[in-house]
C-alpha cells in the first residue's frame, strides 16, 4: 500500500477529528480525497506537522491527529524528545513512513535504511509507539483514539504518489475555518 491508499482507508476515521497534515503530496492527497474544516494543510512548514498538532493537543480538549512523514520527522527529530516531556493523551503522531521523501521525487530516506523511527520515539521517551504495517492503520489508529492515551504510530508502507490537484484554497482560508471547527 502506497500512501493515498492509506489516508482512503483511514479518511472515515479523520473526519470528525482536527488533524494537522504534513506538507506537500500528504496535503493535497488528503485534501483531494476528504476534504474537511477540520484538516489544517502544511502548505509552508516542513517539519512542522508534529509541532503544531502537540501544541493544539496541548491548548484545547479535542483530539487532535498529525499525519507526517518519516521524511518530515528527520528534518525536525527534536520534536519527539518535546512530544514525550510534553505528553498530551489527546494527541495522536501517525507517521507514515514510506521510507522516502514523497513530495520531493521518492529519495530514499534513513529511515528505509538503518534508522527506525519507533526505536528513536522509544528512545526520546515517548511511552506508546505502536509500529504497525500499512494494512492495520485504520484498527491502529481508531485503538489508539479509543486508548484515551498520547499515542506514536509509525505505519511502515510503500514509497509512492498518488496524482492528485494542488490546493487552491488560500492559506488564510484554510487557517480560519480550521480555527472554526476548533471552536465548533
Ligand atoms: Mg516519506
Amino acid at each position: 500500500m502506497i500512501r493515498s491508499e492509506i489516508l482512503k482507508e483511514i479518511a472515515p476515521i479523520l473526519r470528525d477529528q482536527l488533524v494537522v497534515c504534513n506538507i506537500g503530496i500528504p496535503s493535497q492527497e488528503l485534501h483531494a480525497i476528504d476534504d474537511q474544516p477540520t484538516n489544517f494543510y502544511m502548505l509552508g512548514t516542513m517539519g512542522l506537522a508534529s509541532s503544531i498538532g502537540l501544541g493544539l493537543a496541548l491548548s484545547q480538549p479535542k483530539p487532535v491527529i498529525s499525519i507526517d512523514g518519516d521524511g518530515s520527522v528527520l528534518t525536525n527529530l527534536g520534536t519527539l524528545p518535546t512530544i514525550a516531556n510534553n505528553p498530551a493523551n489527546n494527541f495522536i503522531l501517525l507517521i507514515v513512513d514510506n521510507g522516502s521523501y514523497g513530495s520531493t521525487g521518492d529519495q530514499p530516506t534513513y529511515a528505509g535504511r538503518k534508522t527506525s523511527l519507533s526505536k528513536v520515539a522509544e528512545a526520546c521517551g515517548c511511552e506508546r509507539v505502536i509500529e504497525c504495517s500499512a494494512e492495520n492503520t485504520g484498527t491502529v489508529l481508531q485503538e489508539a483514539l479509543d486508548s484515551g492515551q498520547m499515542t506514536i504510530i509509525v505505519c511502515k508502507c510503500e514509497s509512492g504518489n498518488a496524482k492528485m490537484p494542488v490546493i487552491t484554497m488560500d492559506p488564510v482560508t484554510i487557517r480560519d475555518r480550521f480555527m472554526s471547527a476548533i471552536e465548533a
